[in-house]
């Protein structure tokens, strides 16, 4: 029987950070991966030619150092680096109007002037004020090196210490983004617009979503010199640069091969057996696998460990999708991303109400055939699953529901590509049936509906010895940032603390 020092259940962004920190620390590891492709729901597929998106689009501060993105730091770890193009604008659709916005501070002023008046933008600056210091202590306190598991007594009177001035807004951090919000902005517009990147971010509104987070994203995009990093080749190349690093390190990797079940000795993880019979024994497993899944994988004489409302969890909801191959002639100045919002009043929850347009072929030709671009849109977490859940792909009335419900991509694609309609080369769409298949999540979810006013998403360390977590599902939560730090705490988890900090010592944090 094949034996390692660590299993890890998935390779989605997470499970490839937590394997590739793992290898590099000399550990002997084995992913299992339950798609034909790596990446969970960053993964891509080709077709025609085109090379199609499934999932992140916006992705900084990978590229530049120093930098407080956690899989920026893990690239610079792994001493790897990904392509990448630079760019700023993004195109917005509101009920307020249609415009090109940058990232960073002026051009949103300058916006808000023009739709609200200069009044709103004393807010604004006001707000941002209330943001900064939150922002320079997030940016402080190193998310990598951070594990509320492992950080320890010395280290927090140190950063005690440093934020002494600010020492009052610490508590600020790990509340709902939302009281912020209400201390400081009245204009609905400028709410509303916080309101949506909340929602972005975690899936949740702002009164939901983690002040940290929200610190950390400000942080980002509302520097004079912010950009946005698109990786060459879609988010595979971040993907295939994790592998790489992974397999180069002596880590190995099997695709289409689904774990059914975690096995134990005496109540401790032991290894996995596959849904084909093979089985796997290691001395710590990882799952990298939602919530909901992990609790499958677990016998129910062990899940009873877990403390009965960590086995209750609200999720987020899941995702319409559109994929396009079209006809690029005479297209100019086409935006990268697009987000089209319909109505602000149904609230930033509600069903088919916003919608996000990625075209990567406007700055990488390599996406798409000559003369072609390649779109991937998707209503962010906004579709719920329940209406979808009892219909069969086959069936007319699923097809018909999947055309009426999906109806909504080309009707706001229509605000950028008038003849959008008549250029299309390939259409595929996709339900919450489709995305729950290709990225193996709970529902087809985008995670869980933590709320940030409740508490912190849970640690990577579980009730049972030898088995953690890591992803979305895992301290600090959704995104890309998020998961990478998640997957390094339990690489950190398993190497020990200090040869962790060791590691991070590298990076000089
Ligand atoms: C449409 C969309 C757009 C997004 N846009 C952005 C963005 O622009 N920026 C950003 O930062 N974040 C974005 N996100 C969020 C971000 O992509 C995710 O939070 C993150 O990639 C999830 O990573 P993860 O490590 O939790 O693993 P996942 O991606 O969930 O992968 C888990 C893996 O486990 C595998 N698996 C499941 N069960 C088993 C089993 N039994 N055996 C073996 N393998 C199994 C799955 O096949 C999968 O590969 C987006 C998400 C979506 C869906």
């Amino acid at each position: 029987m094949n034996k390692y020092d660590v299993i890890i259940v998935g390779s989605g962004i997470g499970g490839l950070c937590c394997g590739s920190l793992l290898a590099l620390a000399g550990k002997r590891v084995l992913i299992c991966e339950a798609h034909s492709q790596p990446g969970g729901v960053a993964h891509s597929f080709k077709k025609k030619g085109y090379k199609f998106e499934s999932g992140p689009s916006l992705w900084s501060g990978i590229g530049r150092w120093p930098t407080s993105n956690p899989l920026g730091q893990i690239l610079k770890l792994l001493d790897e680096k990904v392509e990448l193009v630079k760019y700023q604008g993004w195109h917005v659709s509101v009920p307020e109007g249609e415009f090109n916005l940058e990232v960073g501070q002026e051009p949103f002023k300058k916006r808000i002037n023009l739709l609200r008046g200069h009044k709103s933008v004393e807010e604004w600056n006001s707000f941002l004020s209330a943001i900064k210091p939150l922002s320079q202590i997030v940016s402080e306190i190193p998310l990598l090196s951070s594990s509320p598991e492992t950080i320890n007594f010395l280290e927090i009177i140190k950063l005690t210490t440093k934020f002494f001035p600010n020492i009052n807004l610490l508590p600020k951090l790990n509340r709902g983004f939302g009281d912020i919000v209400d201390e400081h902005l009245k204009d609905p517009f400028l709410r509303n617009w916080v309101d949506l990147l909340s929602f972005l971010i975690s899936g949740m509104p702002m009164h939901d979503t983690n002040s940290a987070a929200m610190a950390t994203l400000f942080d980002e995009w509302f520097q004079p010199e912010s950009y946005l990093e698109y990786p060459k080749g879609g988010s595979e190349s971040i993907v295939k640069t994790l592998v790489n690093a992974f397999k180069k390190n002596g880590g190995e990797i099997i695709l289409s091969s689904r774990v059914e079940t975690i096995k134990f000795s005496k109540k401790i993880a032991s290894g996995v057996t596959l849904e084909n019979g093979s089985e796997f024994i290691s001395d710590f497993v990882v799952m990298n696998t939602d919530a909901w899944t992990c609790r499958k994988l677990i016998p129910r004489e062990i899940a009873k460990k877990w403390n009965p409302k960590a086995n209750n969890i609200n999720k987020c909801g899941s995702f319409l999708h559109i994929h396009l191959g079209f006809d690029a002639s005479g297209l100019q100045n086409l935006p990268i991303h697009a987000i089209h919002v319909d109505d602000w009043e149904k609230g930033i929850t509600a069903e088919r109400n916003i919608v996000v347009f990625s075209i990567p072929s406007v700055l990488d030709k390599s996406m798409a055939p000559k003369g072609k671009h390649v779109l991937h849109g998707y209503t962010p977490a906004n579709e719920p699953w329940e209406i979808w859940e009892n219909l069969k792909p086959t069936e007319s009335t699923y097809k018909n529901l999947k055309e009426e419900r999906c109806s909504i991509f080309l009707k706001s694609l229509r605000k950028i590509i008038p003849d959008i309609d008549n250029r299309i080369e390939i259409k595929m769409l996709g339900t919450p049936l489709t995305h729950k298949k290709f990225t193996n999540t709970y529902c087809g979810s985008y995670g869980p509906a933590l709320s940030a006013a409740k508490g912190l998403f849970p640690g990577c360390k579980t009730p049972v010895k030898n088995l953690l977590t890591c992803g979305a599902s895992t301290f600090p939560g959704i995104g890309i940032p998020a998961v990478s730090a998640s997957g390094a705490y339990a690489a950190g988890n398993i190497i020990g603390n200090k040869e962790y900090k060791n590691l991070l010592k590298m990076l000089d944090l």
